[in-house]
């Protein structure tokens, strides 16, 4: 199969960065990929052509077969995990190259699960069919929510088992981001590495996500606000939609703004914020609540690893940091504020709003409401008789609401249209996730994966197929997940 045919565009400006950013590596071959899933209309957007690599791709994301236009490396970065510093890398992902997209964009391609690499540090480099269809299910459906997200291009089988507690089927994810410079990143440069490759890959990172920022006189003060800003944003998104990252480790937060590292993630059923999915996360670390303050202690991480790069002066390059960090907390308030106004339809401001926003969410816990049905409700101005919706004080709530509404300029059309298009239909839940995975983990029947991926590309939609899959009256825990898997 002739590489220009399918539309490699690859370059490869990673490896400009200095040497202890990354070390080539080639995927280690499998025994008998087949393809199991392929995303079409994201092989569109990055320029290939979806119907050979539909074919004949099992052999290439499978990392069999490698063409010219790829230079396989692992990168290096380090992390805090569960606020314990370690260096890292990556163990099982191999970055095939960067993609230059027909829109002028340009994207990592790389292989999840493709074998060993100088970071694997004892684990086997590789990842189980289960995990890595779960990872492509949620987050093409958080593109689906028009959340900021890596993509998967496709699912490789590899006919070869892998160890977990048991024998598991093995597979590939072939993942696409803007990139995969992480906060971890920046910390291994930090600490293993000289000022140089700190400004080194600093001004990477600004001409890969920010390259308006190049010629401004104090370009990292401001790229850390840029990447405060994305990730303010980002985690809001997050809250807004009931999305729990579950290791927001700081390998695992990117410079994009983009959500990363599907692990044990999850979407919160009824609405409690000390929800947590991950069942190494014993201390709630990293719990639905405490995602913003998560958020907030990367970013302070971060900050550290540029210190150098603000000032001369360590004092003063503190000063300014701390000065910066310092607007992590009110930036995310604001975004959430403005996304749950939304929610309910209000595009005014109002000082009351935020009071009477917490006291729906204060109801919502108090009779263990499903936070997206609850939303979908007052989108459709139906009544489905939950406990919630039966009691007087929620009627009270929704008066004082309506009121509220009224001092809207828009009409009632314009405003539950608006919802609409900001409240989805449908998400990934667990119980929908796990029926799809276990048709396909024990019977390779990927069925329901499909029809799964195709009810959450477009959960604004309000179609009848997605109402069907409207759950009212599931619990959030206990439901657990497992990392590094
Ligand atoms: P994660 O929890 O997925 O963010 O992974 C944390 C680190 O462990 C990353 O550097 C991964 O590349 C690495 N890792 C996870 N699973 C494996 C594995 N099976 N083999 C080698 N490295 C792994
Ligand atoms: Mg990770």
């Amino acid at each position: 199969m002739a590489h220009q045919q399918i539309g490699w565009k690859m370059e490869h400006t990673y490896t400009g960065l200095p040497g202890i950013f990354f070390t080539q590596t080639n995927p280690t071959p499998v025994q008998d990929p087949a393809l199991i899933l392929f995303n079409d209309v994201l092989a569109k957007e990055l320029g290939l052509n979806g119907e050979m690599l539909k074919e004949e791709g099992a052999q290439i994301f499978a990392g069999n077969q490698l063409v010219d236009e790829f230079y396989p490396i692992a990168q290096a970065y380090a992390g805090h995990q569960f606020g314990n510093f370690t260096m890292l890398g990556d163990g099982r992902a191999i970055l095939l190259g960067e993609q230059k997209t027909p829109s002028g964009e340009r994207v990592d391609i790389q292989l999840k699960g493709a074998g060993k690499t100088p970071y694997s540090r004892g684990g086997d480099g590789r990842a189980g069919v289960g995990p890595m269809l779960r990872e492509y299910i949620i987050s093409e459906a958080m593109h689906g929510l028009g959340i900021p997200t890596s993509r998967a291009l496709a699912v490789t089988s590899t006919g070869e088992p892998i160890i977990r507690e048991t024998m598991l089927d093995g597979a590939i994810v072939t993942r696409v981001a803007s990139s995969h410079l992480r906060v971890g990143t920046f910390q291994y440069a930090a600490a293993y590495g000289t000022e140089d490759d700190i400004r080194a890959l600093a001004d990477y990172a600004i001409h890969r996500h920010d390259l308006d920022l190049v010629a401004s006189e104090n370009k990292y003060m401001e790229f850390l606000k840029r990447v405060i800003d994305r990730q303010a944003s980002l985690i809001a998104k997050w809250q807004l939609v009931g999305f729990i990252h579950g290791v927001m480790n700081t390998d695992n937060m990117t410079i994009s703004g983009e959500t990363i590292d599907y692990g044990p993630c999850a979407f919160m059923n009824t609405f409690d914020p000390r929800t947590v999915f991950s069942s190494i996360d014993i201390q709630g670390r990293y719990a639905f609540a405490n995602q913003p303050n998560i958020g907030g202690w990367n970013i302070a991480r971060f900050a550290e690893s540029l210190l150098p790069l603000f000032h001369e002066d360590e004092d003063r390059a503190v000063e300014l940091a701390q000065e910066a960090i310092s607007h992590f907390g009110p930036t995310y308030y604001e975004y959430w504020l403005m996304g749950m106004r939304e929610k309910l339809g209000l595009m005014r401001k109002e000082d009351g709003d935020a009071k009477l926003i917490d006291d729906l969410l204060t109801l919502m816990e108090d009779h263990q409401a499903d936070y997206t049905t609850t939303f979908i409700d007052l989108t459709f101005d139906s009544n489905s008789g939950t406990s919630l919706e039966r009691s007087s004080a929620f009627s009270e709530w929704q008066t004082r609401w309506k009121k509220r509404l009224e001092t809207e300029e828009r009409s009632a059309e314009q405003i539950f249209a608006h919802m609409k298009s900001v409240n989805p239909a449908i998400i990934p839940r667990n119980d929908l996730v796990e029926e799809a995975l276990k048709a396909a983990v024990d019977h390779q029947d990927f069925s329901l994966v499909i029809r799964l991926n195709e009810l959450l590309q477009d959960p604004y939609a309000h179609t009848k197929a997605q109402a069907k899959y409207m759950r009212r009256d599931l619990p959030s825990g206990p439901y657990q997940t497992f990392c590094g898997t």
